[in-house]
Order: structure tokens, then sequence, then C-alpha cells
């Protein structure tokens, strides 16, 4: 099949299925969108869109049936219709096989274990009367829980002090199936990229750090390549492409990594889709991260996925004291600096930390991104609509 003719399917329309659209555009490719609203990012730049709930078996065979090949932008999907369709012979990338073990993170944590990926220490408490028996093997004054399922964005996930809860059970936050894992103190907080293709091959894209920044003012700003010198980035990328050689499957994954204060790196948990840390792969890398699974999806070859020059990233949040209508302010002085580059996700409303766009930020070096970083942070702003 010419594989321009391939028509893909998206189950969710969010900013990283519009990413995926926007940066398949050149290419004209035939996208059909799956989302329970028009009011999404995809809408307007779908071929066909379903309006449908990405839990709605029904719905899920509407979009299989207009296209060659899925894919998904969010976890949170009916994995078993998945499962069901891959059975019947419909091409889906990643295979649901594999989103069914990264949607539960005791799963996760298990199958790293078995296949040697360095991981924290865990266990799997069914219940909370199983955690006082789990807390002290854990051996750390603070240890993290996490709901096997359901959560995203830091939702399900308690840091927690060991004693304090040992002494009082009716501070333990989650009384449903949950992993318990060792505190790990980090360095730095590291990203990792990956694609696979079809065929088996693996590359994998610089590294992102994804500190706190304390020379930025604490200022967030996602840098890449992380400043961790050539061996652990290595070593960083090693492991990540490990892990998606274990997963052993087609597809792109973000593989998200501590590096400890001791100097190990572990691995925290792996998306099975382009990820935020990724945005600026779409201006700073010879291929974006969306590109990348353009290619799987249609079987090219794999791009090459250097850095073009350093890069940051910082996420434009919508602000804590409204909600509705918007516009940016300052967009005309941020829009005048060289190398940096705004996006707009499309949403009609701004709410409080709403995901609302984000700026990539090229320079020579990563002190200069940081200036940069610095400033859109400080003047680019949501303000309400007059
Ligand atoms: P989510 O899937 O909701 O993003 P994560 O598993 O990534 O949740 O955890 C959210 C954050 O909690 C991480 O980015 C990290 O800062 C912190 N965290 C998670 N697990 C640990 C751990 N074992 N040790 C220390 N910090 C952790």
């Amino acid at each position: 099949m010419n594989p321009l003719r391939k028509r893909i399917g998206v189950l969710g329309g969010g900013q990283l299925g519009r990413m995926l659209l926007e940066e398949s555009a050149r290419f004209h490719v035939h996208y059909n969108i799956l989302e329970a609203s028009e009011d999404c990012p995809c809408y307007t730049m779908a071929n066909q869109f379903i309006c449908g709930s990405l839990m709605d078996a029904t719905k899920i065979r509407e979009l299989a049936a207009i296209s060659d090949v899925l894919t998904y932008e969010i976890e949170h999907v009916n994995t078993e219709a998945l499962i069901q369709l891959e059975a019947e012979g419909k091409q889906i990338i990643p295979s649901p096989r594999i989103l069914q073990l990264i949607q539960d993170k005791g799963l996760q944590k298990e199958f790293y274990q078995k296949n040697n990926i360095p991981s924290g220490k865990f266990f799997l408490a069914n219940n909370k009367g199983e955690w006082a028996r789990f807390i002290p093997l854990l051996g750390s004054d603070k240890f993290v829980a996490k709901t096997r399922k359901g959560g995203y964005d830091g939702k399900g996930v308690a840091i927690l002090n060991s004693q304090e809860i040992l002494s009082d059970p009716t501070l333990i936050p989650f009384d449903v199936p949950c992993v318990l894992e060792e505190f790990i103190a980090c360095e730095k907080e590291l990203a990792v990229i990956v694609a696979r293709d079809i065929a088996g091959n693996i590359v994998s894209f610089p590294s992102i750090e994804m500190e706190f920044d304390p020379t930025a003012n604490l200022v967030t700003v996602l840098l890449s390549p992380a400043r961790i010198g050539s061996v652990l980035e290595e070593k960083a990328e090693e492991i990540a492409r490990n892990l998606v050689q274990a997963l052993n499957g087609p597809g792109l994954f973000a593989v998200e990594l501590f590096l400890a204060k001791d100097g190990e790196i572990y691995v925290n948990e792996v998306a099975p889709r382009p990820h935020n840390s990724g945005h600026h792969t779409i201006e700073a890398c010879y291929t974006s991260q969306y590109e990348q699974l353009l290619r799987i999806l249609l079987d090219l070859p794999l791009g090459h996925t250097d850095l073009v020059q350093c890069a940051g990233m910082v996420n434009l949040l919508g602000a804590e004291d409204f909600s509705g209508k918007y516009y940016l302010e300052n967009l005309d002085k941020v829009s005048k600096l060289p190398g940096v580059y705004v996006h707009l996700y499309g949403k009609t409303e701004s709410k409080p930390k709403r995901k609302m766009g984000h700026v990539s930020i090229l320079a020579p070096n990563l002190e200069e991104v940081i200036e940069k970083a610095n400033y859109i942070n400080k003047v680019l702003q949501f303000k309400a609509e007059k």
C-alpha cells in the first residue's frame, strides 16, 4: 500500500494529537479523530471526526472501520476494545498489549523487575490493610504510594512519611490496589523519548531535563540535552532503549527517569505516546517526536533525532485567577525574540493551570535558553478577554 494513502485513526483529540496532525500536514495524510467533544484541539484539523467517548467500544469500532492503522494520544482508552480489534487483524501502534501493561503501574514495575530494567524497590498492596507489612520493608523514611490504575499528572500519587503512616493508618490516602515505592532522592528528573519502527529498529532522542532550576528563579523549564555529561547521557539513553526493546513492539515511547543523588539512573514510568517533555523536538530536532510517530505509523524509515541547537520548553498554563475567553499578554514582545516558537492549542477557554500552549526555545547554549525562558515566563500571561 502507498504509505501516504494510509488513513490514520487517533483515539483522543487533545494537543498531542493536534501536534501530530500539524507535523503530518506536509505529508497530506488522512486523519480520523475520535474525541468526546467537538470543542477539542484536533476538531478543525481532522479529515473525519467521530464524537464519542474513548471508552465506547462501538465508537472505537467506527473509527477502526474508516482507518488503516490506529494509534492513541492518551492512555485512558478502552483497551479491551483495542485488544479485540487487534485480534481481528487491525493494525494498532503501539499494541494494546503494551498499553495494558502501562495502564497498570503495578504490572509496569513487575515488568521492569523481570527484564532487568533499573527501577526502585516496590511492593504491591491490594488494600490499605496491607500497607503496614510493606512500609518497613521499603527501608526509607519516606515512600511513594501510587494507585495502580487511573492516575495522571500526579493525581493518584502521594509522597508519604513512613513513621506517620505506620502510627496513624487513617492517614492512608488510597484504599484501592497500590504500588508502594521506595522514595528516590533525585538529583534530576529526566526523560528520554524512544522510537521503534515496525521492523524493530530503535532510536532515542537526546535526554531531557525536567527539573526545577534554582538558577532560573524556580522557573520550570525543560532543557535538552540534560546537563548530565556524556557518560550519564549514554547510560540514560541505553536504559530507555533497553526498556523499549523489552516492550517488543513498534511505537513512540517516553521514558521518565530519575537520576538519583547516588548517581544511579532508575526508570520511573513510560508513556506509549508523544509526551509533554518532547514538544521542543518540533523545532529543535531533525525529526520531531510527532513526525517520528507518523513515520512509524506509515512504515517509513525512522528520522534522525539529533538536536539542531540547545533547546528548552516552557508550558503555557491557564492563569489562576480566571476561567473563560482569553488573550495572551505580551505575545508581541515574545514574538520578536529569535529562536522562540509559541504554540497555542486552540482551546476556547482558559482555566486555572490548564495546558493552553507551550513555547519552544532554541539557542547556541543552555544559559541563553534559560535566560529567554525566564523572560517568557515573566511576561507571557493569559488575561481575560474584555
Ligand atoms: P504521574 O503518572 O501521575 O505523572 P508519576 O509516577 O510520574 O505520576 O509521579 C509524579 C511525580 O512524583 C514524579 O514526577 C516525581 O517527582 C515524584 N515521584 C514519583 N515516584 C517517585 C519515587 N519513587 N521517588 C521519588 N519521587 C517520586
